[in-house]
């Protein structure tokens, strides 16, 4: 294989750039060219390739985003626009693509190496939620972004007697809210896996308050939300509020959340994943989406890793609760 192409599709997440410098370089240790898609699958359908030498991707390993920008596309998925995209690959000469996204975009990976375009998918996204790899690229500089805010919402909390609810992403994966839950010493952590009551969640406050405890932080996933499990972060303030007795103040983090300067973890993560796409691509290898377990790289058939269940770390979460007594 002598010209790869990679893009990153979906939602962006911090580490990208540190993948795309991994597969650029990687590739031109092992005499190959690699072409960036610009916007993902959408990019790949309107010709927006531009390629990267090894010095396109210098300076970039600190940075958020993704140089190559991310974009959905719907047209992808036609057969029509499928037609686009395989003109497009065999204009530039594309023997192997990798794709940095979610399961979305795993799927476009699949069927462009049904179309005999070997393709290789990397898990790129903040929530965690690709069953088939331990941690994503992102969730790590995530993570570390909300425990930051916790801690300065633990501040202000403290000084004003307060409840504090922090709102973090996570549509059907918890593991945002639990992880930095746990690192933020948080009261309670309500996530889309698990049931919630909230006269549990005001009696530890309550619990709390009694031994002289001066503030309270809840964490919840924006899941929890979404699914409709309460009409809303702000109205679930105000129930406990009434339940209580207390002031609570409600902080949405949003989009704050996928950006920043990623973590060691992340780049490292990022670098080893990248890396391995392109050794599979060397071997014309193709379907397949790369992860990490046990601190091994792995890699797993697509249609495997789209169907795998995820599995939610009851063990953190106990461990969750019997810390923040
Ligand atoms: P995130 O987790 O951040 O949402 P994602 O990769 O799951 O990332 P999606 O919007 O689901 O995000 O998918 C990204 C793109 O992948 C879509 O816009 C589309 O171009 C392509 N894609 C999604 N589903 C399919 C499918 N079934 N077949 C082909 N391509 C798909």
């Amino acid at each position: 294989m002598k010209t790869i192409g990679v893009l990153t599709s979906g939602g962006d997440a911090p580490g990208m750039n540190a993948a795309i410098r991994a597969v650029v370089r990687t590739g031109a240790y092992n005499d190959m060219r690699t072409l960036g898609i610009i916007r993902g699958f959408n990019g790949l359908i309107h010709d927006e390739i531009q390629e990267l030498d090894i010095s396109a991707v210098g300076d970039i390993l600190h940075r958020g985003g993704t140089i190559l920008k991310t974009a959905r596309s719907e047209e992808f998925k036609t057969e029509a626009g499928m037609q686009k995209a395989m003109e497009i690959i065999k204009k530039y000469g594309i023997e192997g693509i990798v794709v940095i996204g979610g399961d979305g975009s795993f799927r476009g990976a699949r069927d462009l190496s049904r179309l005999g375009v070997p393709t290789i998918g990397l898990p790129g996204t903040i929530d965690n939620d690709i069953a088939c790899t331990d941690y994503t690229i992102g969730f790590s500089t995530a993570i570390n972004t909300v425990i930051d805010a916790i801690n300065k919402l633990r501040d202000t909390a403290s000084s004003h007697d307060r409840i504090s609810i922090v709102e973090v992403m996570g549509r059907n994966a918890g593991d945002i809210a639990l992880y930095s839950g746990i690192a933020g010493g948080a009261e309670s952590i309500i996530v889309p896996e698990l049931p919630f009551e909230t006269d549990e969640i005001c009696r530890r406050i309550i619990q709390g308050r009694n031994r002289g405890k001066q503030h309270s932080i809840i964490v919840l996933a924006e899941g929890v939300v979404l699914n409709k499990e309460i009409s809303g972060t702000i109205e679930l303030g105000k129930e406990i509020e009434a339940k209580t007795g207390l002031e609570v103040k409600v902080t949405i983090l949003g989009h704050i959340q996928r950006g920043g300067s990623p973590t060691a973890f992340d780049r490292i993560l990022a670098s080893r994943m990248g890396a391995r796409a392109v050794e599979l691509l060397k071997q014309g290898i193709g379907n397949r989406v790369v992860g990490i377990r046990n601190n091994h790289i792995v890699d797993v058939e697509v249609e495997e890793a789209l169907t795998m269940k995820r599995s939610f770390n009851q063990d953190l979460y106990r461990l969750a609760q019997i810390l923040s007594m």
